[in-house]
This record gives C-alpha cells, sequence and structure tokens, in this order.
C-alpha cells in the first residue's frame, strides 16, 4: 500500500513556516518555538514523533487540506475565510498586527500609510490582507502593499528602502527589530487576532486530541511557561 503522512501513521505532520520567531524558527539544524514545543507536546499524547514541513505560509492551508500535513502551527490567525477550509483548534495565543519603520521616519501610524506609502507585508497573511484592502473597509489598496515570501524578506525591503513601512504581527516584529538596527515598531497597534491550529475539515478525532492537550497545557501551567520562555514580559 501506498505510505502516506497522515494521521494514521507514526508520524504527527505539522506545516509551518518557520521564519515566524519566536512562534517558529531555525536554531543551526534544529527547529525551535513556541508552536512547535505545542505540537511535540500534542504528537506525545499521541504516542506519535512530530515531523516539521517548512513551507511557505501561503503553503499551509492547501498542505492541511489535501493531507500532506496533519495540522498546522504558524501563528495562524483564525478567520472566517481560512473556516471555509480548515477547522481550528480553541486559540493558545493572541497576536496584534503592528507597524515597523525605520527610526526616522515620518509615519507614526496607521493612518499616515494611506498617504501614498508603500507597504510590505507576508504573502497570504492577516497583515497582507487587511492592507490590501479598500481604505473604506480599513486597508490602503491593493498599489500601496508589496508581499513578500516571508517575513525576513519583507524587513529586507524595508531596509533597502524598497517599502516604506512593514505590518506584521508583534512578537515576530520584537524579534526582526531587535536584529535589525535603525527599525521601531510603532505604539498604534493596528489589529488584534487569535492564534489557533488547523486541521482538515471534518477532522474531529484529530482536533478533539489538540483540544484536549491545549487544556492540559493550559490547566497545568505548561503553556504559560512555554510562551514565557521564549516571550520576555
Ligand atoms: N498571524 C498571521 C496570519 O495568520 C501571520 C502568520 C505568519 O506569518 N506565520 O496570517
Amino acid at each position: 500500500a501506498e505510505t502516506t503522512k497522515t494521521s494514521d501513521s507514526d508520524t504527527l505532520v505539522m506545516a509551518t513556516n518557520a521564519t515566524f520567531p519566536p512562534y517558529e524558527y531555525v536554531d543551526g539544524e534544529e527547529y525551535k518555538g513556541i508552536d512547535i514545543e505545542i505540537a511535540q507536546a500534542i504528537a506525545d499524547a499521541m504516542g506519535k514523533k512530530l515531523e516539521v514541513d517548512d513551507i511557505d505560509f501561503d503553503s499551509i492551508i492547501p498542505a492541511i487540506t489535501t493531507g500532506k500535513a496533519d495540522m498546522s502551527l504558524a501563528g495562524m490567525t483564525v478567520t472566517d475565510e481560512r473556516k471555509e477550509n480548515v477547522d481550528f483548534s480553541d486559540s493558545y495565543a493572541t497576536g496584534v498586527q503592528v507597524i515597523i519603520v525605520p527610526e526616522d521616519s515620518d509615519i507614526t501610524g496607521p493612518d499616515d500609510l494611506a498617504n501614498d506609502k508603500m507597504i510590505g507585508v507576508q504573502q497570504g497573511t492577516t497583515g497582507h490582507i487587511y492592507c490590501s484592502d479598500t481604505p473604506k473597509n480599513g486597508g490602503f489598496g491593493e498599489d500601496h502593499v508589496t508581499a513578500y515570501p516571508n517575513g525576513a524578506s519583507a524587513i529586507q525591503a524595508l531596509q533597502t528602502g524598497k517599502v516604506d513601512a512593514v505590518v506584521i504581527d508583534n512578537e515576530p516584529a520584537k524579534a526582526f527589530v531587535a536584529e535589525n538596527p535603525g527599525l521601531k515598531i510603532l505604539d498604534t497597534e493596528y489589529v488584534t487576532e487569535d492564534y489557533a491550529i488547523a486541521v482538515k475539515k471534518g477532522n474531529t478525532e484529530l482536533l478533539d486530541q489538540i483540544n484536549e492537550t491545549l487544556a492540559k497545557l493550559k490547566a497545568d501551567g505548561t503553556l504559560q511557561s512555554i510562551i514565557d520562555k521564549y516571550i520576555k514580559a
């Protein structure tokens, strides 16, 4: 019989994009981060080996719907549109979309982004979706947005002046600004959202196991200690 990496094998495949510190990143030869540790706890509870499938962010939902991966942990925000394609677990963290600009920028908040600025985002993320929306809906219009395959390349575009600002989730924003002198995060937060784990639509067996593990990790303080390990208050 054909071997497929699905939940009925002894391996649990997690789809992610490991350029999203501190949720997932590559450290030497190893995948590290909050999502990796949560995924490991889920695999442990199921008696399975965890495998990390590190792909572009916008390939993650297709990997789940086609069964190439069992679940996604990718700092992924729950949205109504995504819910049409995948099922989400209970939320395990919150994210906030923030704006990164060069230290000497004249941009002080979202309103300034409307004035003929170019905004860098990560392809297929909520930051991309919100910013590309029409001004009437709180966005800046597609013409003002350039999408990059990941956060690191959006930051590089900001450093080289190809874009005036980057809109990205707050925790990776902090990590990118710490590594890239000359950049700052604006105080005005743009949008707050819930992170959750996605599984193939109708895979209630895996979803129940995930929610059960998340509930345990929340109740016994493990989730908070994982978060505290990577995010300094
Ligand atoms: N939270 C954002 C989203 O779900 C970004 C996630 C990411 O880039 N890994 O779209």
